[in-house]
């Protein structure tokens, strides 16, 4: 379902809104297992969407923002270019999101955090999984409904879960998007120079650092809290909307997940969600990243990504936060996150990256012996693969295809274990100059340690 359609057709946004789930019941009705998810998804997104305006409305807010705030705001899931954006119309918000994105980046997450050392088949897929959302390409995602139906199978619960907290944040993101655009950023601190008249001394502009391989920040006073201002680099005064987005969706986040004034509970829960967050921040930053190289600049490209940067802003506002809700809050999954965020922000990730991004450009659709020779050598042995389109395409049908049949009968994990090294010696025939770039990358998003149990 193209989503721009409804919104060129109607100038009234609560008519199109109401034309567009029409129709997806519609489809819906006539069976189809995605559709069925797209529709479900895109009546809770809305329903969440009426409990935030709610909470907002009745059960208070964070105290720097606006009380006259109430989200006109209507949610669109479909088809929508691989992107998340907002569409102003008539006064009211249409937040529109695309659903082929959204379940990459779910089962992306999901798989980056299966528990399973032995799972090269989950690892290998969060790894193509990466490529894909970073490098975007006109071609589908191989098997990706039956992805979805496998992780409800492997795990319910966490596939659940996961869906929640991904699509949860990136509508709050968008609904702080249309916040922003009409209260600005009161509850942003952060600030792209030094306030006017500071002295520059050591003991008032303090250097901080929140990643072993990030930039230098500088940090001052803010009159009325035990916490500082950040200090950002002038350059990423053009992200100020995504850091504004960003730290609106942390907030908006603990108020809306109870009905009361957040705890130690909700802050907990906050970190939890930030871990999967970060891991979305990464997929789209770089692929923000690399879209610019292509279409501006290259020059430091992998330096100082700014999605690091909007990771650090989160993590600065945390600390206001719990000045807010909690100043005692101490907490062991800030320890788990920041694992993560060391590992995952670390330089030679960003590197191993941008070989991948390589590797998507200039080895993916090539022919040829040197490249993905890719031998079938689990399922047909002995014939070689056909050279298809991509690398993803013959993944798909000569590996993800055969190897999903097989785990419908005796399972994931089975299915899984039955041939492992030949998997691995299949995973490495995806090379970039002579290294099995897609089986590194797959190790190193495991390395990264994240685990849903
Ligand atoms: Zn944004």
């Amino acid at each position: 379902m193209r989503i721009d359609e409804f919104l060129d057709d109607f100038d009234n946004l609560a008519e199109a809104h109401q034309a567009y789930l029409n129709e997806l019941r519609a489809v819906a009705g006539q069976g189809g297992f995605m559709m069925g998810v797209t529709a479900r998804f895109a009546e809770w997104a809305q329903s969440e969407l009426f409990r935030y305006s709610h909470v907002f409305a009745n059960s208070g807010r964070p105290k720097d923002f606006c009380p006259e705030w109430c989200p006109d705001a209507f949610v669109f899931l479909g088809e929508a270019g691989h992107r998340f954006y907002i569409r102003r119309k008539n006064g009211s918000t249409a937040i529109v999101l695309d659903f082929d994105l959204l379940c990459r980046l779910v089962l992306f997450v999901f798989f980056v955090g299966l528990d399973d050392e032995s799972d090269i088949v989950g690892q290998a897929l969060a790894a193509f999984l990466l490529a894909s959302v970073v490098v975007p390409r006109t071609e589908p995602f191989p098997c990706l409904e039956q992805l979805i139906e496998s992780c409800g199978q492997i795990n319910p619960d966490i596939t659940n879960g996961l869906f929640t907290k991904v699509a949860r944040f990136i509508l709050l993101h968008e609904l702080g998007h249309s916040y922003y655009e009409r209260h600005g950023s009161e509850f942003l601190h952060v600030a792209f120079e030094l306030p006017p008249n500071t002295v520059p001394k050591p003991d008032v502009v303090r250097s901080i650092r929140y990643h072993p391989d990030g930039p230098v920040y500088n940090q001052v006073d803010l009159a009325g809290s035990a916490n500082g201002l950040l200090i950002i680099p002038p350059d990423f005064r053009n992200w100020e909307a995504e850091f504004a987005a960003d730290v609106f969706a942390a907030y908006a986040s603990l108020y809306t997940s109870v009905g009361t004034k957040p705890g130690p509970a909700q802050l907990d829960h906050l970190t939890e969600s930030l871990i999967c967050w970060q891991l979305v921040l990464f997929a789209i930053g770089n692929r923000q990243d690399y879209m610019r190289a292509i279409s501006n600049d290259t020059q430091q490209i992998f330096s100082h990504p700014p999605a690091s940067a909007r990771v650090d802003v989160l993590l600065h506002h945390l600390n206001f936060i719990a000045e807010e809700f909690d100043p005692t809050w101490r907490s062991v999954t800030i320890s788990i996150f920041k694992g993560h965020y060391n590992s995952l922000w670390s330089k030679e990730l960003l590197k191993l990256v941008g070989e991948v991004i390589e590797y998507v450009r200039y080895a993916f659709d090539e022919e040829g012996p040197h490249i993905n020779p890719g031998r079938i050598v689990t399922f047909i042995k002995g014939m070689d693969v056909q050279a298809k389109p991509s690398a993803l395409t013959k993944f798909g049908k000569y590996f993800l295809e055969p190897f999903l049949q097989q785990s419908e009968l005796i399972g994931w994990r089975e299915a899984g274990q039955q041939n492992s090294n030949e998997y691995i010696d299949y995973i490495k025939t995806f090379r970039l100059n002579g290294r099995p770039i897609i089986l590194e990358l797959a190790e190193r998003l495991h390395g990264i340690g994240v685990r849903f149990t």
